[in-house]
């Protein structure tokens, strides 16, 4: 889910691509301008699954994880939203000021369907995230909450542009976020906790800000920002809306992943990997839609047309989050969401939260989701990790030591 997408917005309820350009070149940025690719690719069998007995809870939340997709002002702990709301005298702005009704009321506004209390809820979290100090906490808290549930890197992402209300500049508020990372991964570490984390600077898309943050992103690029995203309503502000952003990282080599294919359709991932440069895609549910069973529910395998062959053969990764994909209608059971069979198909897929207070959830219980849903062994759990972590926006180095010293070692001590 994207901050202030449409709770409701479902891959198949997107509106048609707009009409087919049939030069392929870079159109109208107001609509995708991509006619429906051709069809053809291969076709491909679901491998067998790691074997293993499904993991158990415990080992879930034990295992070294990584998490790619998680959004800084949708992981708030509730007593902190109040906290911090009664120093600002934002407090009566609250539905309620009790912590535990605070984070019961988020998650209900989630799964509501009604998409002015969903977007209610990130309005009541960025309110709080306006002042310096605010945002250290929020972005500490959540380093610690990560490390908490086994996290040992993670990537959070927020947009700067949102946290401008009460005077801070957008240096001081990446600042202050990333003071506030700091100081999380050192609380960690004396918990005894390995961890840790870099920030996605987001801009967002119904705005036009996206320059001006991909070249903060680029300034702070070894200052604990790792890429660029952009976040907000997929639907009518398609990735080329923000061209000149995504050019302008490309060429200095930043790192970027974009939100594509969870509120709108195919043509919005090959927007975004083919014009738009993303490395990672933000969900990708609708890769689905270029993959049709043959025979009778795949009985003779898959095929794949072009966008969902380059995806795979490309290992691009793709960072799914199976609750917050339920509340927002792109499946409706955890049963029936994609992971299942795009894991089994051998795209490069990974589990992440999204939004941890909206959608009441932690990385491990996302994971436990997935395990009970498709059987999920230790082993399928760890080879997604390790995808993961290759999938980070760090240097080689420094994803084979995370690999070979924290994650490998870290699953060979919960099998013995
Ligand atoms: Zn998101």
């Amino acid at each position: 889910m994207q901050t202030n997408a449409s709770p409701n917005a479902s891959a198949d309820s997107a509106a048609p691509a707009a009409s087919a350009n049939a030069t392929g070149t870079p159109g109208a940025t107001d609509t995708i301008a991509n006619a429906a690719p051709p069809v053809g690719g291969q076709i491909v069998r679901p491998a067998a699954r790691a074997a293993g007995a499904p993991a158990a809870p415990e080992q879930v939340r034990r295992a070294p994880k990584v998490s790619l997709h998680d959004h800084l002002d949708g992981g708030l702990r509730p007593g902190t939203v109040a906290e911090l709301a009664a120093e600002i005298g934002y407090a009566d702005r609250l539905p309620t000021t009790d912590p535990e009704e605070l984070g019961r009321w988020f998650r209900d506004a989630a799964d509501s369907g009604s998409l002015e209390r969903y977007l209610e809820g990130f309005a009541h979290t960025c309110a709080v995230m306006q002042t310096r100090e605010g945002l250290i906490r929020v972005a500490a808290e959540a380093v610690e909450d990560l490390a908490a549930d086994g996290v040992v890197y993670g990537e959070l992402r927020y947009a700067p542009e949102q946290h401008l209300e009460r005077g801070l500049s957008l240096t001081e508020v990446i600042e202050a976020v990333n003071e506030g990372c700091r100081l999380g991964e050192r609380r960690a570490a004396e918990a005894g906790r390995r961890i840790r984390v870099g920030v996605l600077a987001s801009a967002m898309r119904q705005a036009k800000r996206s320059r001006e943050i991909a070249e903060l992103a680029d300034a702070y690029r070894e200052r604990g920002v790792v890429g660029f995203d952009i976040a907000g309503p997929e639907n009518g502000f398609p990735p080329a809306l923000h061209q000149e952003a995504f050019d302008f990282l490309r060429f200095n080599g930043d790192h970027i992943t974009i939100h594509a294919g969870e509120a709108y359709g195919l043509p919005s991932i090959r927007e975004a990997l083919h014009r738009c440069h993303a490395e990672r895609i933000g969900h990708g549910a609708a890769i689905v839609e270029d993959i049709t069973p043959i025979g009778e529910g795949g009985a003779e395998g898959y095929r794949l047309g072009r966008v969902a062959s380059w995806v795979r053969d490309s290992r691009t990764c793709l960072e799914l989050c199976p609750t917050s994909n339920l509340q927002t209608g792109v499946c409706s059971s955890y049963a029936e969401h994609p992971l299942g069979l795009l894991a089994s198909l051998g795209f490069r897929v990974t589990v992440n939260t999204d939004n941890r207070l909206m959608s009441g959830t932690s990385l491990s219980e996302e994971f436990i989701h997935m395990v009970a849903a498709f059987g999920w062994s230790l082993a399928d759990i760890e080879r997604m990790t390790v995808d993961a972590a290759e999938s980070a926006f760090l240097p080689l180095d420094e994803r084979r030591e995370l690999i070979e010293e924290v994650i490998r070692p870290g699953f060979a001590a919960l099998a013995d």
